[in-house]
């Protein structure tokens, strides 16, 4: 009896992992067509500063597929990394990137930065550096719009070669923010060391805000952390005002957010970008 019930769990075992197995080969053999067949755009969501002023866009990747629709960039990353298509990719976006910072600085608009997800493979890689530093050159951009959001998984290689490459960056006026900050398992010795701008504080916090005295004392604690190691804080996935007014009492510096905006195509975010504050008296009224 329990022999023929490990049996069947092992059976669905093998069903599933089959399906996700399928799933990243067709993913990878699809995704290396995607740049050539223009299936890949940008879209960016505004971050705002406590006046309510957009001061930054996070940059994120789509890919529609002619059939499929569109692909989650939540599903198509992590396989993008594991076949090393991400090089490629992550150029792409980078290049993009640029190319729509120019575009805003020639109808006038200049943001203080604009952050792009560079997955741990690409920012390991031998002449990510030196690539990134030529693109901008080359583009005549001021190094100090770009920011990079790195998770934690991108400092669990060797931390000393990391800290020099960051320290490239920094002089070159480039920032560094850690992504969905609490949810790796890393030590955080690493925030002594790493001469980092900012910590994307992670949605799952953000949403627990007010469920119990526990989740408001790790957001109150992420945040004086911060500051006291001089780095700000940016709220990610704020989705009610609730949430917002939590952050904003507890000094939180940036928001981010559907309660603000979703993220948007060019256009829409150059016009979210011309429409007046959005704060009064702490609150928020519209976007
Ligand atoms: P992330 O960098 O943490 O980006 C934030 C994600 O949260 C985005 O999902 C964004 O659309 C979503 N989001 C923003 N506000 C809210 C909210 O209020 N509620 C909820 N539920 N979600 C919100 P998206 O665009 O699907 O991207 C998922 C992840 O894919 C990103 O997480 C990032 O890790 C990765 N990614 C996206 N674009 C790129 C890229 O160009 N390069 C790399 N390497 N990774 C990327
Ligand atoms: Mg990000
Ligand atoms: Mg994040
Ligand atoms: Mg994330």
């Amino acid at each position: 009896q329990a022999k023929e019930k490990g049996r069947d769990a092992h059976a669905i075992y093998n069903t599933e992992m089959e399906e996700i197995v399928q799933k990243s080969l067709w993913i990878s053999s699809e995704l290396k067509r995607a740049i050539v067949k223009e299936q890949l755009s940008l879209v960016f969501q505004p971050i705002l500063d406590r006046d309510g002023e957009i001061v930054c866009a996070e940059v994120l990747l789509r890919w529609t597929h002619p059939e499929k629709g569109p692909i989650s960039p939540a599903e198509f990353i992590p396989v993008a990394e594991g076949s090393g298509l991400i090089q490629e990719i992550g150029y792409w976006v980078l290049k993009e990137t640029c190319y729509f910072i120019n575009r805003l600085k020639a109808r006038g608009i200049v943001l203080s930065s604009v952050a792009i997800n560079v997955s741990a493979r690409q920012f390991n890689q031998d002449l990510f550096v030196e690539n990134l530093l030529t693109e901008i050159m080359e583009q005549g951009l001021a190094a100090d719009t770009i920011e990079l959001e790195l998770t934690e998984y991108a400092l669990l290689t060797n931390l000393d070669i990391i800290k020099q490459r960051m320290h490239v960056l920094k002089e070159s006026g480039i920032s560094i923010a850690i992504d969905d900050f609490g949810t790796g398992y890393s030590s955080l010795s690493y925030l002594q060391t790493l001469p980092l701008s900012r910590l994307k504080l992670d949605a799952a916090f953000v949403s627990k805000i007010g469920e119990n005295d526990a989740s408001n004392a790790i957001v109150k604690a992420i945040i004086n952390m911060a500051h006291s190691l001089n780095l700000k804080v940016v709220a990610e996935g704020v989705e009610t005002q609730e949430q917002h007014q939590f952050l904003r009492d507890h000094d939180c510096d940036t928001f981010q957010g559907y309660l603000f905006s979703r993220p948007l195509d060019e256009e829409a975010f150059i016009q979210s970008l011309l429409k007046p504050n959005t704060i009064q008296d702490g609150k928020l009224t519209c976007l």
